[in-house]
């Protein structure tokens, strides 16, 4: 069976760009934190499922939550960044962006204890003005990008980018290997599949139906959502209507919505996956394989 990926970017609800303008970074440490409670559920349904995961993590969350970090590793989870600040590459300057990678890189290893080599970026910011990124993070020791959606959205996408996890052959990023987010091919168009906002505000059998699609075509397919999304006493903010249906709609289905699709089909951390298609070098010898099928 093939081996699917299983991912989550650890943020806390007040960290998501729908919520940029309601909320300023200043008063990020004033805000009630949930991440804590919220990845421990997760971390939780997993153990009990017997799956391993990728979690994509900020710096900022891993330097106000350390135990958190332990917890992730010593579950047998992949650790991952997803950056130090929460800012879209868009955003940034390249500078900017390398002095951010190497300090969520640098506190994720420094905490965990254990080589960080995925990234995640900010609400998928690698698009086609930010390509540059790909290059800083390979030389920054990054050894694969899960950032580009190979869709057309108001925020982010590649629509032209490759579906299938690959390595990067020629120009920015050469030689970093790729796991784009999932989607599916319908009349020449890409759609998206296996986030967690998708999971949510779309039916399961139309998601079962997707997923066993991309399975068709001998591909693995990644799900990646965030702690928030399983928190039905998350602080709500004002937003508009798109934004709430995509930050609150469903909240209380993802956990069963999550574990049906668990004991469905088979799922590893993004790395094992990757090392599973020889896109990544296989784990060193006497590490456990970190994949429970
Ligand atoms: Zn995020």
């Amino acid at each position: 069976m093939t081996l699917n990926a299983l991912t989550v970017d650890v943020e806390e609800y007040f960290q998501v760009e729908a919520l940029a303008r309601h909320v300023d970074r200043d008063e990020w440490d004033r805000l009630e934190s949930r991440v804590v409670w919220e990845t421990s559920a997760l971390l939780d349904l997993f153990a009990r499922e017997g799956v391993h995961a990728t979690f994509f993590t900020l710096g900022w969350v891993a330097r106000r939550h350390p135990p958190l970090v332990r917890r992730i590793v010593a579950g047998g989870h992949e650790l991952a960044c997803h950056g130090d600040g929460h800012r879209m590459i868009t955003q940034m300057s390249p500078a900017e962006f390398r002095a951010d990678i190497r300090a969520a890189k640098a506190t994720l290893e420094d905490i965990g204890g254990v080589r960080v080599d995925g990234y995640r970026a900010p609400t998928f910011s690698v698009v086609e003005s930010t390509r540059w990124a790909l290059d800083a993070l390979r030389d920054e020791g990054f050894t694969y990008d899960a950032s580009i959606f190979p869709i057309r959205h108001d925020r982010y996408g590649i629509p032209t980018a490759p579906r299938a996890p690959h390595r990067i052959a020629s120009g920015e990023g050469a030689g970093l290997v790729e796991f784009p987010s999932s989607t599916l091919r319908v009349a020449g168009r890409n759609l998206p599949v296996g986030g967690g906002g998708y999971l949510r505000l779309l039916p399961m059998a139309y998601t079962r139906w997707a997923l066993d699609r991309i399975a068709s075509e001998g591909s693995p397919f990644m799900v990646y959502l965030h702690p928030w999304e399983i928190d039905a006493q998350q602080p709500r903010f004002p937003l508009g209507r798109l934004a709430t249906l995509r930050s609150y709609h469903n909240v209380d289905q993802i956990v069963p919505r999550l574990t049906e699709l668990l004991r469905a089909y088979s799922f590893g951390p993004a790395r094992a996956v990757l090392q599973s298609l020889d896109l990544l070098p296989p784990p060193p010898a006497g590490v456990a394989a970190s994949v429970t099928a």
